[in-house]
């Protein structure tokens, strides 16, 4: 989404991520979501030659000078081109691109969305993120976040590598078939990240008394399948005000949200999300467990990458500050096999008997 137009006179640059074309007597300013359309011919000229002027440092001021010197273009019509390019976040602090600084693509991702990327690195850098799960979708997201530069990773499983695991889990090798989970993809983590603190811890998480052994985190991700689970850490983290977020497949189909914050979303109990055994037919419902006792997922790397990245990224939103994430009061499925979006809205029940009383929380990360 385009940010409001910048009006100090900071010397800025045309972002890298700008470009320019013309389709169907249309001039397109910028790539992707952010691009405009501009159909005033009269505006092109003016805008391409301050896009020009701005490849190097320039402040808005020295930028319409330069315009005036060299385009015939009327005030109206300079100051017009000059909005589009701030309006767009095409304009970026001269400072904020180095291509040889490791998080350099992420800190254009972050300008792309509106948000000042040093602001955005500082802030994931402060931050703890636990794992609850280091399977397909937990390493995944994992990899995603260390990679991004998150200040520390706690990474809880009590699994062992498997050899059935190798399709998804890619930071697994078959020399890691025995070895706990946590512990090789925190081996792995720091591989790719030696300024992540990446602590395995070898816990066993459908005991549910497990979660009173975690530190205090900014987030806590779910990506485990356990029955009962996902009601516990919600009912644990509304009670110790920890925003979670849940990721996961149903089958084929991509899941993950609702991103819950507490005292400030709705709460995994605000509203029924999933299917589950009666409570008031307790012979029926022990039929359902036997019958669902069997159940294996048919777990498919594609879609366990799906699952991870877009939570990774709403994640990385929550905790860096840009842009929405697109899990907030709300848990997304993609279906895998027909490309289709199937979305359950939620809104906090003022008579919710988990969150009712949760105030919201002060301040974000740490
Ligand atoms: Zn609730």
């Amino acid at each position: 989404m385009p940010s409001d137009p910048v009006h100090d006179d900071l010397p800025r640059v045309l972002a890298p991520y700008v470009r320019v074309g013309v389709q169907d007597a249309t001039l397109f300013l910028g790539f992707g979501s952010i691009r405009q359309p501009v159909r005033e011919q009269k505006l092109w000229e003016p805008l391409l030659h301050l896009a020009d002027h701005f490849r190097t440092p320039h402040t808005r001021e020295e930028a319409l000078a330069h315009l005036r010197a060299t385009c015939t273009a009327d005030t109206a019509s300079a100051e017009a081109a000059m909005l589009l390019l701030e309006h767009g976040n095409c304009l970026i602090p001269a400072s904020v691109y180095d291509p040889a600084d490791r998080y350099s693509r992420h800190a254009l991702f972050y300008e792309l969305s509106g948000t000042g990327s040093e602001q955005v690195q500082r802030r994931l850098g402060r931050v703890r993120v636990t794992l609850l799960g280091c399977g397909g979708i937990g390493s995944l997201i994992a990899a995603t976040l260390a990679t991004s530069g998150i200040g520390e990773l706690v990474l809880v499983d009590g699994d062992h590598v498997e050899l059935s695991n190798l399709t998804r889990q890619f930071l697994f090798t078959e020399a890691d078939i025995g070895l706990p989970k946590a512990e090789v993809l925190a081996r792995e983590l720091r591989r790719r990240n030696s300024s992540c603190r990446a602590r395995p811890m070898v816990l066993d998480i459908a005991d549910t008394s497990a979660l009173e052994l975690l530190p205090g985190c900014d987030l806590l991700v779910v990506s485990a399948d356990s029955p009962g689970l996902t009601e516990t850490v919600n009912r644990h983290c509304v009670t110790t005000r920890t925003a979670w977020l849940n990721a996961c497949y149903v089958n084929d189909i991509a899941v993950w949200g609702p991103l819950v914050i507490p005292g400030t979303t709705a709460c995994w109990d605000c509203r029924t999300l999933t299917a589950r055994p009666p409570e008031d037919d307790p012979e029926l419902a022990t039929l359902i467990t036997r019958v669902n006792g069997r159940y294996q997922a048919p777990s498919n790397g594609p879609v366990n990458m799906l699952a991870s990245s877009l939570a990774a990224l709403d994640a990385l939103r929550h905790l860096g500050g840009f842009g929405t994430p697109a899990s907030l009061n709300r848990r997304v499925g993609v279906w895998s096999h027909e490309l289709a979006l199937d979305q359950q809205e939620t809104e906090r029940d003022p008579a919710c008997p988990t969150c009712t009383e949760t105030a919201p929380a002060v301040g974000g990360a740490r």
